[in-house]
Formats: structure tokens, sequence, C-alpha cells
């Protein structure tokens, strides 16, 4: 969801910008029938623009590898596919570009055989794009084992610089199943016409520019032009009238909502110090509850089957009926728009996921840096340190954050001074990104700058048909 909610969204806007004279087709790949929210979303696409799900690739090939490495396999099984899909559409409209998505870089073959500008479209920050930009480089200078390294990483424009141990867990361990799969992308991203990043240039100016600088990009353009946000409620509405309903009793700024993304999970350890770190707060909050993961593996459930026990059953004894009147806990799903932007909502403890931080950012919301995996450790450090919208729980040695510090955060953030430093923080960059978005600001220049790249290109016919 966190990939396919920016490009819808993405999608929607260039309809607009073109007036309603251009489609767009969304291309997945999948594994088999879409998940609810994702079925949900696809049906609220505007006429002009259209989602073909590839056939599900044969889920034996899946067996035993990690949930990155059935990413990147999943893509790779789908590019004859999505060869045929682009077939299709040439013999109907006259096609402009072809946008890849982070594990989609094989994509641009496919472009260049049909005659079609390739993008690339960074589901995440332009942080992750610096990532990319300098993986090989990190490849070609050190050998070994990257934990190792006694100095800390920095990236092209980062003021702030990032502990090995931060790197993407498949990224620090050059001997998972996923390593050779994500160089190979990031390599094979220069050969990219331009690139799309959902952020703007008041939050990530500086890193944007460094890339632009950089061997990298090439003299090739990057296009900043977001926040762009979830616009429609992926739910059949009844927990949204819940949520909405239990928020509008609550004060002005005392919900703390807590979700961890479209598939995050903790380990059954973790889940009980979080519900009993809440209790201790003693601070309203609305609770997007999941079962726990049986294998360590925070993201498994992204792609495999959702676990379909009641994740209530998984909560410590007696927790429901200790916080009935000051919690609110919904399984698996929240409107989460709809949450952040209701009135009553004064915090966000999240993952890190990017698309939920330019949601927070847009409705003011500080945070509490929770990553899991992926870029969201190197998130945290930049929300943290560098923009100061967010603070962040510590973790024992054992990687277990406690009871304790998790009341202490939260305490902190909803009636603490830190907290009002934070919120302070937020409510500024919640104004320089209504600007971004404003008719005269960065990113609306520069996706019209982009649509106007593509206008020029949509007389060239497309081959291959
Ligand atoms: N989301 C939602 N309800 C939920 C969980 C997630 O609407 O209960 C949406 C959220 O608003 C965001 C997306 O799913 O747009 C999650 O994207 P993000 O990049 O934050 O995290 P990811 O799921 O990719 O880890």
């Amino acid at each position: 969801m966190g990939h396919i909610i920016p490009l819808v969204e993405f999608s929607r806007k260039l309809v607009l910008l073109h007036h309603h004279e251009c489609t767009v087709t969304i291309i997945i790949p999948s594994l088999g029938p879409p998940p609810e929210a994702q079925a949900q979303l696809l049906q609220t696409l505007p006429p002009a623009v259209s989602h073909v799900l590839l056939p599900p690739v044969d889920p034996t090939i899946l067996a035993h590898v990690s949930t990155d490495a059935k990413l990147f396999l999943t893509v790779d099984r789908s590019i004859p596919h999505l060869r045929g899909a682009i077939a299709a559409l040439a013999r109907e409209f006259p096609l402009a570009a072809l946008v890849a998505d982070i594990f989609g870089t094989d994509a641009f073959d496919v472009a260049r055989e049909f005659n079609l500008a390739a993008y690339f479209a960074v589901p995440s920050n332009a942080l992750t794009l610096a990532l990319c930009s300098y993986m090989p480089k990190l490849d070609a200078e050190v050998s070994g084992d990257y934990r190792q390294l006694a100095e800390p990483i920095r990236l092209p424009g980062c003021r702030f610089a990032f502990p090995v141990g931060d790197l993407h867990p498949s990224i620090l361990d050059r001997k998972s199943d996923a390593y050779e799969r994500i160089l190979r992308h990031a390599k094979r991203q220069r050969l990219a016409d331009g690139f799309i990043v959902n952020t703007f240039m008041e939050v990530e100016g500086e890193i944007i520019e460094a890339l632009r600088g950089e061997e990298f990009a090439n003299g090739r353009p990057i296009f900043p032009i977001g926040p762009i946000i979830q616009s429609t409620i992926t739910d059949d509405g009844r927990r949204q009238n819940e949520c909405l309903e239990w928020l509008d009793s609550q004060p002005p700024a005392s919900v703390l909502f807590v979700s961890f993304g479209s598939g995050g999970t903790l380990s059954q350890e973790q889940l009980n110090e979080l519900a009993l770190g809440l209790e201790m707060s003693h601070q309203q909050f609305l609770w997007v509850v999941r079962s726990p993961n049986t294998t360590r593996d925070t993201n498994a459930s992204y792609i495999g089957p959702q676990s379909n026990s009641n994740p209530f059953n998984y909560l410590p004894e007696g927790f429901l009926g200790r916080t009935k009147g000051r919690a609110l806990l919904v399984p698996s799903w929240a409107p989460q728009i709809q949450v952040l932007g209701h009135r009553a909502t004064g915090g966000f403890l999240n993952h890190c996921g990017w698309n939920s931080t330019l949601e927070s950012i847009l409705n003011g919301v500080p945070l509490i840096s929770w990553p899991l995996h992926g870029d969201q450790k190197m998130v945290a450090v930049q929300l943290v340190e560098h923009l100061k919208i967010a603070l962040r729980p510590i973790a024992g040695e054992d990687g277990l954050i406690r009871r304790e510090e998790i009341s202490k955060v939260v305490r902190g953030l909803m009636v603490g001074e830190e907290g009002l430093a934070v919120r302070n923080e937020m409510n500024v960059l919640k104004e320089a990104a209504k600007n971004a978005m404003s008719e005269e600001g960065s990113s609306t220049k520069s996706l019209e700058l982009l649509v106007s790249q593509w206008k020029n290109r949509s007389g060239e016919p497309s081959l291959g048909t």
C-alpha cells in the first residue's frame, strides 16, 4: 500500500494537470487477489486512470526466501507480463512514458523497446534516493562486512551521519539473499531519464541539490513533487465511523494515534511492552493492533497472508478493561487520513513510513519514531535529529523497547516540554508543505515541468505495437 497509494495519487494529479486529456495505467505485479484495502483503493480510480493486475507469480519460487527477496522475485517474474500489458496499451494509445517503482528497474528495458521515456519513482524520500546513489560506491570501496565499519555513513547532501547499523538490514548483510538484487537495482537506477520523489524542497532540498550535482543523476532531472498524500478512504466506512465518533468525544490534541503502516508487526514480547507502556502513560490513544509476528520478520505481513486470528487475543490480560474509556483499539486497519486530520489527534506513534510521515506533516501532528525495517531507521534519524519533528524511544541492548521508556516518551510528546518544541517544528513544516503544493509552490512547478516534458514526447510513435 505504501507504494501503490502514492502512485495512485500521483496519477490523479497528472490527469488533473493534463485537464483529463491523458490517461494513466497502473500496472501491478501480484501474488494473488489484491488485499482488501488495495482492492478498495483501486475502485476509487477516476475514469482516466485504470489498472492492470499482472497474473500472479508461481508461489513455489517464493518459498524459503526473505520478504525483500520475495518482492524482487515477484517483480522479476512479472516482466514478461509487463511487456504484454504495454504492447496491448500501445495498440490503443500513443504512449509517452513509463514510470517504474523501486524494484522495477528492469522495466526500463521494456520502456526502451517501446520507445518510451523511462522514469524512476522513489516510493520513499530523497534520503532513500541518496542511499541508492551511494550503495554502488560503498560496495566498490569497502570489502568485507559493513558492520565492521568504524565511521558512520555520510550520504550526499545530508548534514547528519548514520551509524552503519541503521542501514537497511538487507544492505547491511552482504550475504543476505536480497543484497545483490538491491545493488543491481541501485546501479540500474542511473538508466532512468529522470527521478520522481514524493518530497519537497523545503524538507529535503539539500539532498536533492546534492544529488543533482552527483554523477548518479548525471544531468538528468530530479522532480520533487510532494507531499502527495492519500485522498480517498481505504475502508468500508464502518471503521471510519467508529474511529471518528470516538475521536469526536475526546478533547483537542489529546489522543495519540498508534499505527505501524500497512503491514508492520511487532514480536509478542514487544507488543506486551507497547500495550503496558501506553497504559502507564495515562494518555488517550487510538491503536491499530495487528497480531504479532512469529519470525521476528517485522515486514512479513506486507506481502504474506495477514494473520486471521483476532489481534486482541495477544494483548496483556486485563488490558482492554483497564484502558476502557481512554483507548480505542481497532484491528489491522484504520482510516488514517481521517484520524490524522481530526482535531482530537495530538500525536502519532509510527514506523517512519514515508507516506505516514507526509500525512502527519500536512496535518501538523508531531511524531514518535519507531522504525521497524527497511530504510526506516535512517528516516528516524532524519526526523528526530535533523527535522526535529519526532521523539524516539530508546531500545535496550536486546533490542526491546521497554514499557517505562514508552510511557516516558508518550508523556513527553503529549504533555511534556519536549513535545511542545516538536509540535512547533511540525507546524512550521506543515506551512512549508502547503506552500510547496500551492499554485506557485516548488512542487507544483516541478510537477508542471515533468508534465510538459511528457507532453512533448507524446507525439512520438511507440514502437513494438
Ligand atoms: N494506512 C491506512 N490505514 C492503516 C495503515 C496504513 O490508511 O491502518 C495508509 C497510510 O495512510 C499510508 C499507507 O497506508 O498512506 C502506509 O504507507 P507508509 O509509507 O506510511 O508505510 P508502509 O505501509 O509502506 O510501510
